[in-house]
C-alpha cells in the first residue's frame, strides 16, 4: 500500500525507493527489475455478445504482482511505465505471455477469438509494434484469433506520416483498432479521421449514468448513431447490472464487458471459466427444451 500510494501521488522519490528497496533506485530501475523478475502478469476479462451473452474474447489487463505488496492496479504504474518508455517491453512481454498460454488451446477458444491489448501513445512510434503483432498472430493457427489494439486518449497521439503508415500496415495484417474510453477524451473525433478505427469502447461513465438522467441517455443514443453511421462496432465497458445490459442491448450495442459477465482474472483461470460459462449456457438450454 505504501508503494501504491507513492506511485499514485507521484511521490516516487529516491527516498521512498530507498526505504522500499534498501537502496536508491529510479522508477525506471524499479520497473525494469520488476520486468526482469516477471512480475507483470496478464489478467483477462471476458467480452460478450450483447445478444446472447456468449463470450467472444477478452481484454488483457496488466497487473503487477509485487512480492509483499500484492497485486498493483495498472492505474498506479502504467503512467510511470509510459513516462520511462518501459511500457514498450512490458507490453511485448504481456503479448508473449498471453500467446504462450492461449495458443496451445486455440481450438477451445471462441471462433475468431477477440483478444484486446491496451497500447500507449509511445507504441504509435514503436518500430517493433508491427513485428510484435505479427508474432502474436503467428503463434496461433490461422484465423483462430483476432488481435485488437485499444488506444486511449489519456495521452495525445500526434498523427504523422509514420503513424499513418503504421496503422495501414497493422490493418493489412488484420489487426483491429478500438478507441478506448470513448467519449471522455479530447481527441476522439480526430482519431476517427486519422486511423482506421474498427470499434469504439464506450466509456464506463456513460454506462454508470444509464437511467440517471435524460442527457446521458441522449449522449448514448448519439454514440450509437455515430457508430452506425461510421459502420464500426461498439463495446460498452463497465456493465454491472442486468438493467444496464438490457438497456444497451435494446440500443443495439453489439458487445458488452463488465463485472456482470466476469471480472478480470489471472490468465490461467480464463479457459476453465470459459468452459464453465459454456456448460451453464448448455444447461439452461437443456432445461428449456
Ligand atoms: P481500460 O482499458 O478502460 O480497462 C477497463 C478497466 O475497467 C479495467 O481496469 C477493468 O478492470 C475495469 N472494469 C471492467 N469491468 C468493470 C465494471 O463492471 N465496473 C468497474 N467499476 N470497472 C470495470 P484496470 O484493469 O484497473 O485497468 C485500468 C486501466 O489501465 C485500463 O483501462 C487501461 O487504460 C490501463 N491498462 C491496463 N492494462 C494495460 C496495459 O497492458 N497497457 C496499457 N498501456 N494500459 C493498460
Ligand atoms: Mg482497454
Ligand atoms: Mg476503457
Ligand atoms: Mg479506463
Amino acid at each position: 500500500p505504501f508503494l501504491a500510494l507513492a506511485l499514485a501521488g507521484g511521490l516516487f522519490s529516491g527516498l521512498i525507493c530507498y526505504r522500499l528497496l534498501g537502496r536508491p533506485s529510479s522508477p525506471r530501475t524499479i520497473l525494469r527489475r520488476a520486468l526482469e523478475a516477471k512480475q507483470f502478469e496478464p489478467f483477462l476479462q471476458p467480452i460478450v455478445d450483447a445478444r446472447d451473452g456468449g463470450w467472444i474474447g477478452a481484454e488483457v489487463l496488466m497487473r503487477w504482482h509485487l512480492p509483499g505488496e500484492g497485486l498493483i492496479r495498472p492505474d498506479l504504474f502504467i503512467p510511470m511505465a509510459e513516462r520511462t518508455g518501459l511500457i514498450l517491453p512490458m507490453t511485448r512481454d504481456l503479448m508473449q505471455q498471453v500467446a504462450s498460454v492461449l495458443a496451445p488451446h486455440a481450438a477451445e477458444l471462441p471462433p475468431r477469438c477477440h483478444i484486446g491489448f491496451n497500447i500507449s501513445a509511445a507504441h504509435c512510434h514503436d518500430p517493433q509494434l508491427l513485428g510484435d503483432c505479427r508474432d502474436f498472430l503467428a503463434a496461433f493457427p490461422p484465423g483462430t484469433v483476432e488481435l485488437w489494439l485499444e488506444l486511449t486518449e489519456r495521452e495525445l497521439i500526434e498523427p504523422t506520416e509514420d503513424t499513418d503508415l503504421l496503422f495501414q500496415q497493422l490493418d493489412a495484417i488484420g489487426v483491429k483498432v478500438a478507441i478506448d474510453d470513448f467519449g471522455i477524451g479530447h481527441a476522439s473525433l480526430n482519431y476517427l479521421q486519422r486511423f482506421t478505427v474498427n470499434a469504439l469502447k464506450i466509456d464506463q461513465s456513460f454506462v454508470k449514468r444509464i437511467g440517471a438522467d435524460t442527457l446521458s441517455a441522449h449522449l448514448l443514443d448519439t454514440l450509437v448513431e455515430l457508430a452506425i453511421r461510421l459502420d464500426i462496432d461498439l463495446v460498452a465497458e463497465g456493465v454491472e447490472t442486468a438493467a444496464q445490459r438490457d438497456y444497451l442491448r435494446a440500443l443495439n450495442v453489439r458487445y458488452l464487458q463488465g463485472y456482470l459477465f466476469g471480472r478480470p482474472m489471472p490468465i490461467r483461470e480464463f479457459l476453465p471459466a470459459l468452459h464453465q460459462h459454456r456448460n451453464a449456457v448448455r444447461n439452461t438450454i437443456d432445461h428449456q427444451s
